[in-house]
């Protein structure tokens, strides 16, 4: 099956007379005759439902279908993007361990790593997503767990050189673990070019609707946990699931089962499967929608490039910009419908292009299908200095644009009167 007709018939398959459209079994339990079938469940040794903390129909229908799109064996979905970026490294990283870590990564995540996980006793090496092969070798240790990047990165819509930095993970014998939330499947399937375990906050393109906030872990099944001896947490037995050891009872589903029966059991971020329905009606359109963000962002990007009151567009699926060459490579059909520039005349005519939006409209949030802006440096970077956003790389005069799927001869008009509003 191609992509598209997995968005659409992907993951829930129903039978004779059973309903068209994914059920919402919205039931925290599940009835069963007997204690003994029941208690073949608790100890993993049948496959079925008994407390949707742990396994839910509609929540596994979904996460199914998303692991079709990335090409993976299987897949979790988790409460929120953040759950599933914790959950993924946790899962394999515990006190004592290190990870390598892009440092072009969204301000959640470094938050996640460098200050709550490292209280947990788990260390990061942050890199630069442009790191050469020396300088990515040069941030193992003997006990790295994991390599962690975004595959376009939010808010700095940094490419990914995805096989360079699989094949520095696989020479020190730990997995890739990339989000990929802004490409999507849509535009950039990482296992394809090395990535073994794939994260995204669902909450933006794959939602895409701005109702849902939640996330999704998915496995290739690729990396070989039993090459050495860095992740006994799936190579010897739990203790607390009666000595299973999950490589050799799941093989190739032994990361996904331990995230859910040792993870989900203990720190329970499941989404509701009301929610995961919605993420589903959300992922029947994705392909529509994400070719026409793409179609709209590439037409606003050059209009803003070309318009005399722009210092530097950064979007990587136009030729010229900063990591068009790397977006050839990993996503070619498109990258996202995130743009950001620089605008002349300094913060103040920043301010005044924010104001003057009509159609976009100033939100705390980025893709889905309505346009929306923000002004890093008055809002979530609002607490630093003239000279501490210049260090982290955010210039006074930033704006990152989420370009929607409205009609774009709308959009070119509003970014029109708000450029000319901005100048004067
Ligand atoms: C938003 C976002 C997250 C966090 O996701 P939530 O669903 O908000 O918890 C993680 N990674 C990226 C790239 C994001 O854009």
């Amino acid at each position: 099956m191609h992509t598209e007709t997995k968005c659409i018939l992907g993951g829930y398959n129903p039978n004779n007379g059973e309903p068209r459209q994914l059920p919402i079994t919205q039931s925290t339990t599940f009835r069963y005759e007997s204690s003994v079938e029941m208690g073949k469940l608790f100890d993993l040794e049948a496959p079925g439902y008994f407390y949707t903390r742990l396994q839910n129909p509609t929540n596994d229908a979904t996460a199914a279908k998303i692991a079709a799109l990335e090409g993976g064996v299987a897949a979790i979905l988790t409460s929120s993007g953040q759950a599933a970026s914790f959950y993924s490294v946790f899962n394999i990283a515990a006190a004592g361990d290190h990870v390598v870590s892009s440092a072009a990564i969204y301000g959640g995540t470094f938050n996640l790593f460098n200050v709550t996980m490292r209280k947990l006793g788990i260390d990061f090496t942050f890199v630069s997503p442009q790191a050469t092969a020396e300088e990515l070798a040069a941030a193992f240790r003997p006990n790295t767990k994991a390599v962690f990047a975004e595959t376009l990165s939010n808010p700095s819509l940094d490419v990914l050189d995805i096989e360079e930095f699989a094949k520095a993970a696989h020479a020190h014998g730990v997995p890739l673990i990339v989000d990929n939330t802004f490409p999507t499947p849509i535009n950039c399937r990482p296992f394809e070019f090395g990535a073994d375990i794939v994260t995204h906050s669902t909450t933006k393109y794959m939602d895409g609707h701005a109702t849902s906030v939640g996330g999704v872990i998915v496995d290739s099944g690729n990396f070989d946990w039993t090459q050495n001896d860095k992740f006994p947490g799936l190579t010897t037995p739990d203790d607390s699931y009666h000595g299973i050891t999950y490589t050799e009872r799941f093989g190739k589903l032994a990361y996904i089962t331990k995230a859910t029966a040792q993870l989900m059991r203990d720190l329970g971020s499941i989404p509701s499967p009301f929610n995961a329905f919605l993420l589903n009606l959300g992922l029947e359109t994705l392909h529509l929608r994400v070719e026409r963000h793409c179609q709209n962002a590439l037409r606003v990007a050059e209009y803003l490039r070309d318009s005399g009151c722009t210092e530097e567009v950064t979007y990587p699926g136009m030729p010229g910009s900063r990591g068009y060459d790397l977006a050839q490579k990993y996503m070619p059909n498109g990258t996202s419908g995130v743009i950001s520039f620089r605008i002349k005349g300094g913060r103040e005519a920043a301010t005044k292009f924010m104001d003057a939006l009509k159609v976009a409209e100033i939100a705390t949030h980025v893709a889905d299908a309505r346009t929306c802006c923000l002004h890093p440096a008055s809002t979530t970077h609002r607490q630093l200095t003239a000279q501490e956003l210049i260090d982290c790389g955010i210039s006074e005069n930033l704006i990152r644009f989420s370009v929607g799927i409205e009609h774009i001869d709308d959009l070119l008009a509003d970014v029109q009167q708000a450029l000319e509003a901005s100048q004067k």
